[in-house]
């Protein structure tokens, strides 16, 4: 609407100004073009449609973008000039803009992305001999307020959308120059969304997403190889089985509805009951293919071997493996993480019960690029000169 006006006054402007550039640039500063990344094949065949383009020509479109990550309409060679032309008048190929990066001493990077509105968020990649796991965010910041998570305590939150949500990955195959993807040794070969946010309160953005970095004319990411972690949204984690069918990761961290209301306010909610249920009914799991519980140390708080044995009680009838991960600190956090000892005998208790390796080893913690470690480096400069 907004657009519409301003090239009207603009147009009444325009009857004196007769060279093209000037024109064009006029052109330029008051369209509002659209991302074309983040739009799924049918979003861009109903487009294709509506200018009088064959459907084919949508997937040859979606191939250039998904497939092989152009930048600019004229490198999609089988296109006539004239579709190129009308999809630069309504469409752009941006990416997100690189605000900072960081490299830890362990290999892993974190990417300080800005968004159009001026917000920001973390992404991080974490290198491996054979393979790379790419961290996204699902929201800026989160409602979520977990005690001991950093990123609970940013109070700006909005949820990203499905283009900035596949901005993350274009970025990381940007740098790896991975267009078209490699058959092996992939930088970026899993992706988890265990960044900033709760991606479950983002669900149909998320799914579009996903959905794209899945498919095989798209992103060709196999669903084995993305997990989505949650702090429990219930009614979500069905229709996720369901319809995405990725990994599952549940953020427990404690083993009681006492401790776990008062560690992560989601409880009170969904309680652990409710949580378990959805668990055991998660499509898709089996004895290959088992549900993550993640469950973070903290000294003094859930880390007895009391609570190691209520962990193993009520995981008894899930395909669950278990990831002990270390507190990571962060500044004025309250909790400190529990002692090394202490981790390694809560680990035993897990062992002898038939969970295979269960401490998770931290990456990239020099960074803050580690779990729960991430918020936009704006808002903490920002609370530091407060
Ligand atoms: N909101 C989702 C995904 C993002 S958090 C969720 O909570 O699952 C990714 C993981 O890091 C979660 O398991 C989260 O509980 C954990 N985490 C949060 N803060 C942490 C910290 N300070 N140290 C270690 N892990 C933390
Ligand atoms: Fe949000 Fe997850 Fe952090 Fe909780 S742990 S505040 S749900 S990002």
């Amino acid at each position: 609407m907004f657009g519409e006006k301003c090239k009207l006054i603009f147009a009444r402007r325009l009857k004196t100004i007769e060279t093209f550039e000037v024109q064009a640039y006029i052109k330029e500063m008051t369209t509002e073009k659209h991302s074309l990344i983040g739009l799924s094949l049918e979003d861009m065949t109903s487009w294709a449609l509506s200018v009088g383009l064959r459907p084919f020509r949508a997937q040859q479109i979606y191939h250039w973008v998904y497939g092989l990550g152009v930048r600019s309409f004229d490198q999609m060679k089988n296109l006539p000039k004239n579709v190129q032309e009308t999809l630069a008048e309504t469409f752009h190929l941006d990416r997100l803009d690189l605000n900072t990066a960081q490299t830890s001493v362990d290999g892993t990077q974190k990417w300080l992305l800005s968004l159009k509105d001026g917000q920001e968020i973390e992404t991080v990649h974490i290198p491996e001999r054979t393979r790379g796991t790419l961290c996204i965010s699902s929201q800026v910041g989160c409602t979520l307020t977990c005690k001991f998570c950093h990123t609970g305590t940013q109070l700006l939150v909005r949820n990203l959308t499905a283009a900035e949500l596949l901005g993350q990955m274009f970025m990381a195959r940007d740098v790896f120059g991975e267009w078209p993807a490699p058959q092996e040794n992939r930088h970026v070969s899993n992706i988890v969304l265990m960044g900033m946010g709760e991606p479950l309160y983002n669900y149909e953005n998320v799914k579009k997403a996903l959905a794209i970095a899945m498919d095989p004319a798209g992103f060709n990411m196999p669903k084995r190889s993305i997990t989505l972690s949650t702090s429990g949204v219930v009614p979500f984690i069905e229709q996720c089985g369901k319809e995405l069918g990725v990994n599952l990761a549940i953020s427990l961290h404690a083993v009681t509805n006492e401790l776990r209301n008062r560690i992560m306010p989601i409880n009170r909610k969904y309680s652990l009951e409710e949580l378990m249920a959805a668990c055991q009914a998660y499509p898709g799991t089996s004895k290959s293919n088992r549900i993550t519980f993640e469950y973070v140390m903290l000294k003094g708080v859930n880390d007895s071997l009391a609570d190691a044995r209520g962990l193993v009680k009520l995981l008894k009838n899930i395909h669950a493996k278990i990831n002990l991960i270390p507190f990571n600190s962060w500044p004025e956090a309250p909790y400190e993480c529990s002692d090394w000892q202490t981790i390694e005998k809560f680990a035993a208790v897990l062992e002898e019960a038939g969970y295979a390796s269960p401490i998770r080893k931290t990456r990239g913690e020099d960074i803050l690029a580690a779990c729960g470690q991430l918020k936009s480096l704006s808002m903490r400069q920002k609370k530091s000169k407060l």
